[in-house]
């Protein structure tokens, strides 16, 4: 005959409540110490595999988001780059952005936490139940190019268009072809107005032309993703050269280099008839380019 444990084990098992099958022994001698009320023990028997099933849902969605890490707000040092507007960042984890499918620019010289917080804001955006995906502007190119010679873009498109939050890492480390460019503009295109884009770059939007091999269809790409936008210009140090100093591993010269090297342009304010920076306003550029 089983002993009543052995059955309760059974039962869990076949029921599929597995993190109260791990805990099972534990929470029976917390309960006979403790002695809570029935309601409160079965409180807290139920709690326990709903968080550990809301824990695994995480990690799918994380997963299935395809996030090169996991790195949150509470990660980031904003001490280390006072040029970040706090507020803006508040504003931005209210996830209010995703809401109006405006978009979120982050602009800065190498390792000063683009990536980071475009993933802050993904896994924020995750964590309220909402479809993300991440991908470089490298690997976009070449993904739905290779899509497009095999006749089949527009439904490899569908995987870029329907999360509600769409991050392109990377643009501007390495100029698109011709198609790479088309293709960039048609999703562009097809989000506008429909779901969000949080968007990194090394180049500030004058230098987009380069990106794309032609200033006429980089204007029509700003003018769509600056519309609704909110542009983070990070114009600070690296910290991954700061965390090389620390181990004593950066001379000097190199980092007043890398200081000096962080960009220009101007800061954009949010929702506003933003410059472009190609020496127009959005509007103005979407006249000359259409
Ligand atoms: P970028 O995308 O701008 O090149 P990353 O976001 O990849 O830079 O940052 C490089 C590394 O430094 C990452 O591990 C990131 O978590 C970390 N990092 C960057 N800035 C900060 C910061 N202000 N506070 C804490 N960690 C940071
Ligand atoms: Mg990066």
């Amino acid at each position: 005959m089983n002993t009543p444990i052995e059955r309760l084990h059974t039962a869990l098992e076949t029921l599929g409540l597995k993190a109260v099958e791990a805990r099972l022994e534990n929470l029976l001698e917390q309960a006979s110490k403790k002695e809570p009320s029935y309601a409160d023990f079965l409180d807290e028997l139920l709690n326990c595999e709903v968080e550990a099933r809301r824990t695994r849902y995480m990690r799918a969605k994380l997963q299935l988001a395809h996030l090169p890490f996991v790195k949150t707000f509470e990660q980031f040092d904003f001490g280390f780059q006072p040029s970040i507007d706090e507020r803006q960042i508040r504003e931005l984890r209210s996830l209010r952005f995703i809401h109006e499918a405006s978009n979120v620019i982050f602009l800065g010289p190498p390792g000063v936490g683009k990536t980071h917080l475009s993933v802050a804001l993904a896994e924020a955006a995750i964590r309220s139940a909402m479809g993300v995906y991440f991908i470089t502007a490298h690997d976009l190119a070449t993904d739905l190019g290779r899509a497009y010679r095999e006749g089949r873009l527009d439904r490899r498109m569908r995987i870029y268009v329907a999360p509600k939050v769409l991050v392109i890492d990377e643009v501007g480390y390495l100029p698109l072809d011709d198609l790479g460019t088309t293709i960039f503009f048609q999703l562009v295109s097809a989000r506008y107005e429909r779901g969000s884009i949080i968007l990194t770059s090394n180049k500030s939007y004058g230098d987009w032309g380069s990106i794309f091999g032609d200033s006429i269809i980089a204007t029509a790409i700003l003018d769509r993703l600056l519309h609704h936008s909110t542009t983070i210009n990070i114009r600070g140090e690296s910290y991954r050269l700061k965390e090389r100093r620390k181990a004593g591993l950066v001379p000097a010269r190199e980092q007043e280099r890398a200081a000096s090297n962080s960009l220009a342009s101007d800061s954009v304010p949010p929702k506003t008839r933003q410059k472009t920076a190609l020496g127009s306003t959005a509007s103005e550029a979407k006249e000359a380019s259409l």
